[in-house]
């Protein structure tokens, strides 16, 4: 029986290990997909560190939520993607990073990304159907999970991250009503960040200001659409920041501001940078345990705190077309800065960890 590789992680701290899995036979209505991409996104590097999960089940877990891949046999009863696409085996695919129960109250009501069911697919590592994370040579997409099929416009290396850095902004800026004329603050330039600031852009924002502390990022963030950049070394403290936005944006403060760095404070710096009647949106600060001491009063002309996580599939067409409609303007094949065949995954993790204080890494990919 032809096998497949997949990363495992056994425990916390270790580094992963590669096992060989056989290769599953999709069930009907599921898809086996063939990895081209997988992306290191900052859940992956939470998980690495122990910060996601309390435990790591004895038998291992397979890594890895973010990427993209062909098809290498679709289950019966298959001949379409989500939308009456037709597809077959060798075609690129984009599929939803959440597999929806479809039958719970959220998913009726079209929020797939606050499924409140089942969400997962197998249990621990060496459960059927093996390959339940993208960091392997297979895919397996459950009969539940949204697909769709990729526009032959967009290449390759700019394909990885859409289905998780992207998808996450864009469903968080969609939540924050993002519109023509709003002032739009981002904190954080990495994969997240340059995609919020070319989709809050193509949704219209009057002004886009991202802030980082790398020089290299902010340069990359203008090439995505950043009117104005903010280095925090130099706008070091928040009174500092602040004065900057308040400048930038004529005396009113940003209609939105996108945390996505994953600091718990900067839900008191990004209320601070808001209008009356502003929106903060909370996407980076995933981990639990980690507090602020916050003073309500500060909100109680209209401000608003939402949070935002992954999002709701029917977005990924749209992005994509969105991409095929701007590949000229938007340098999308930039977003990935470095890549690692899968046997070197320990290497990208460790990079990913270094680079995401010293340098200017956007996001890893792994190339199987
Ligand atoms: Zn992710
Ligand atoms: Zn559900």
């Amino acid at each position: 029986m032809a096998k497949g590789r997949a990363v495992v992680i056994t425990q916390v701290g270790k580094p992963f290990e590669i096992r060989e899995y056989d290769v599953p036979d999709p069930e009907p209505g599921a898809i086996l997909l063939k990895i081209t991409q997988a992306g290191v996104c900052g859940s992956d590097l939470h998980t690495y560190r122990g910060e996601l999960y309390a435990q790591i089940p004895p038998e291992g877990r397979v890594m890895g939520h973010e990427g993209t891949g062909v098809v290498h046999k679709l289950g019966k009863g298959v001949t379409t993607d989500s939308l009456g696409k037709p597809i077959k085996e060798g075609d690129r695919l984009m599929y939803a990073a959440i597999r929806p129960c479809n039958r719970c109250y959220q998913c009726l009501n079209g929020h797939h990304n606050w499924c409140s069911g089942t969400q997962t697919l197998g249990g621990g590592a060496g459960t059927w159907p093996y390959f339940t994370g993208t960091y392997g040579d297979y895919y397996y997409i459950g009969p539940t999970q949204p697909v769709f099929a990729v526009p032959p416009e967009l290449p390759d290396n700019a394909l990885g991250f859409i289905n998780c850095a992207m998808g996450t902004v864009t469903e968080g800026l969609s939540r924050a009503g993002c519109k023509e004329g709003d002032y739009v603050v981002i904190m954080g330039a990495g994969g997240l960040g340059l995609n919020a600031a070319a989709m809050a852009k193509d949704m219209g924002a009057h002004k886009v200001i991202v802030l980082d502390r790398l020089a290299n990022r902010l340069k990359l963030a203008e090439e995505f659409g950043a009117d104005h950049t903010i280095n925090i070394e130099e706008f070091n403290t928040l009174p500092k920041r602040k004065e900057r936005i308040m400048e930038l944006t004529n005396g009113r403060g940003a209609d939105i501001a996108v945390e996505l760095v994953g600091r718990a404070e900067l839900l008191l710096d990004g209320i601070e940078y808001l209008t009356n009647g502003g929106t903060f949106v909370e996407i980076g600060d995933i981990v639990r345990g980690r507090t602020v001491a916050f003073d309500p009063s500060t909100v109680l002309r209209g401000k608003k705190i939402i949070g935002s996580l992954m999002y709701r599939p029917q977005l990924l067409p749209v992005m994509m077309e969105m991409m095929v409609k701007n590949l000229n303007r938007r340098p999308y094949t930039k977003i990935v800065s470095n890549t690692y065949p899968l046997a070197k995954v320990n290497d990208a993790f460790r990079d990913a960890e270094w680079f995401n204080q010293q340098t200017n890494i956007s996001r890893a990919m792994l190339v199987p």
